[in-house]
């Protein structure tokens, strides 16, 4: 029989607590609107939410009946144990897909994976934050954003976006590129895909062949009008056709999974039938043509660049790729963080998120009045808030995200505590953040690439901040490493609290948000970086400086 992926409404606990309940629900959630639940997949390709169904069973059963002084242990997806602690201890703590240096290579991740001695949680799959295809929305939307008002007289309008990869985190990229009012064409090679996009109303229309897409996009682009369009093919092929064609368009990215070249990005010398059935036992072969394929495909992003597009590697290591196939100037093309968002993370502004855990949408637009009127200062959060209600559509349990920063998280954390137990909300409400923030991830071809300071892969951040995170009294704490085409590549700590409207809770939320958010100013100002000193001042951040 069929699984079915729902997740609860209401309040009724089927927990000892509702912080258990809360953890239980997010479980639910990130299945509920990841890409391939059936086989515990969330987003990127292998971002799995459990190692597999005897230990997300396993999970589901100890959240059920666990103590509130007592500490869930996973490791890679498997529940480990459950060891008395004490009511301000983290119900949870996770270790995900974390390999010794040495041995931290994609060829021993697959091989362990298969062996069950390990999973990849991705960065919120595995520690249940991932909120759909919402959670990098705004990044994405910030990003064009920065590069309308860089390049183009702060507006988008009649400019034509390129990118691919219509999947659990690409599928933001029509949406922010209609936001933004661009004309956006989505490349993507999986026809399921696309279809999930526009149902979801991430994407609004799916053109039958090139010449289709690009009539649609030069119509809307004279028009001035906002479009997204998504077409189904390769991109490693696309993109030199377009090229060819002598079109150039004014931004160009990519979103396939092309981190993984086994399990995520598909070689234009395959089918997907064919990469599919290639995975199991022929992983060489996926791994030396997708290689290729993405030469063709970075070489084109290249020809782009030096056309006089804006190009920008949005965080899948396809330049890695390139590079490692022979494209040696494949990093002339920036990665998005230090290109665009690195003044934010200075200042930890960066993803942060809220769920409402009964299930109920009012929830979070209360939360989003409260934003309006505390943040009337703020275009840049008013702005998004505005944009967000309007455009962005719920996926599973309603969630808004919103870059904001240190001191900002904590006082809409407790404020909103203040709402559950006035009864103003419906039920409790989760906080929590991608990894990709300022204190939580070392990714040095994408987070912390050329750090001022040269720190790019010290990965003692994320390790102190879940360190940190735990001695704060979060409800989950979790270090991952990357796996599977990220193995080797990365660290990140993730961190989730629950706002239950009781006091105890809003000590946690003041405790570990104020602090995560600390380490993560701390962090860029230990690498120089001019803004962080300034928060630090502003903010009165304790930072010992030598
Ligand atoms: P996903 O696996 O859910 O989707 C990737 C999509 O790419 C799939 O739909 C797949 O069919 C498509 N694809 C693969 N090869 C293709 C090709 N050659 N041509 C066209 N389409 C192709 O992954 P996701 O969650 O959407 O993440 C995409 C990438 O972005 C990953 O590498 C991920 O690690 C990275 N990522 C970046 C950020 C960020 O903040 N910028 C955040 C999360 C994830």
């Amino acid at each position: 029989m069929k699984k079915t992926f729902d997740v609860t409404s209401g309040t009724e606990l089927r927990c000892k607590g509702w912080r258990q309940e809360a953890l239980l629900r997010l479980l639910e959630n990130v299945l509920a609107v990841g890409e391939d639940p059936e086989n515990l997949v969330v987003y990127a390709a292998l971002g799995r939410a459990a190692r597999d169904w005897p230990s997300h069973d396993a999970i589901v059963e100890t959240l059920k009946t666990m103590e509130e002084d007592e500490t869930l242990i996973v490791q890679s997806g498997k529940p480990i144990g459950v060891m008395k602690t004490h009511v301000d201890a983290p119900l949870c703590v996770m270790a995900n897909c974390n390999i010794v240096g040495q041995w931290a290579k994609s060829e021993n991740f697959y091989k362990w994976e298969k062996e069950n001695l390990i999973c990849w949680g991705g960065l919120t799959a595995g520690d249940w934050q991932y909120i759909g295809s919402q959670g990098v929305i705004q990044g994405t939307y910030e990003i064009f954003s920065i590069i309308g008002e860089r390049h183009f007289d702060s507006n988008l309008a009649g400019r034509f976006i390129l990118t691919a990869g219509l999947g659990g985190m690409g599928g933001a990229q029509p949406l922010a590129g209609s936001m933004a009012n661009a004309a956006t064409l989505c490349i993507e090679i999986d026809p399921v895909r696309i279809q999930k996009r526009i149902e979801i109303g991430f994407l609004q229309y799916q053109a039958k062949d090139l010449d289709e897409a690009l009539a649609m996009i030069q119509k809307a682009v004279e028009e001035k009008k906002a479009i997204s369009v998504g077409l189904c093919g390769n991109a490693a092929e696309i993109y030199p056709e377009i090229l060819k064609r002598g079109i150039v368009p004014d931004i160009v990215t990519d979103q396939t999974s092309a981190h993984d070249l086994v399990y995520g990005y598909v070689p234009h010398t395959r089918t997907l039938e064919e990469a599919r059935s290639l995975r199991a036992d022929h992983k060489d072969i996926l791994m030396k043509e997708g290689r290729e394929s993405i030469v063709q495909h970075v070489t084109a992003m290249l020809e782009f660049q030096k056309k006089g597009a804006i190009v920008f590697d949005n965080g899948n290591l396809i330049r890695t790729h390139a590079k490692d196939g022979g494209v040696e100037d494949a990093f002339d093309i920036p990665i998005f963080t230090e290109a665009f968002l690195r003044p934010l993370f200075c200042r930890a502004i960066g993803p942060f998120r809220w769920i409402a855990l009964s299930n109920d949408a009012e929830d979070i637009r209360k939360i989003d009045d409260f934003l309006l009127e505390r943040f009337a200062d703020n275009d840049r959060v008013t702005n998004w808030i505005r944009l967000a209600r309007e455009n962005v559509p719920f996926e599973g349990l309603p969630a808004r995200i919103a870059w904001i920063g240190h001191g900002e998280r904590t006082e809409l954390a407790l404020a909103v505590n203040e709402m559950v137990k006035s009864g103003h909300l419906s039920g409790p409400v989760a906080f929590t953040r991608d990894h990709l923030d300022a204190g939580g991830m070392a990714h040095p071809n994408i987070m912390t690439e050329k750090m001022k300071d040269g720190s790019d892969a010290i990965a003692d951040w994320p390790l102190l901040n879940a360190m940190m995170s735990c001695s704060s009294r979060a409800d989950l704490v979790a270090i991952h490493s990357g796996g599977g085409g990220y193995a080797g590549y990365m660290t990140s700590a993730g961190i989730t609290v629950v706002a239950d409207g009781t006091d105890a809770a809003a000590q946690r939320l003041e405790n570990s948000i104020t602090n995560d958010t600390a380490l993560g100013v701390m962090r860029y100002a230990d690498a120089g970086y001019e803004e962080s000193y300034d928060e630090i001042e502003k903010k009165n951040i304790k930072r010992i400086a030598l």
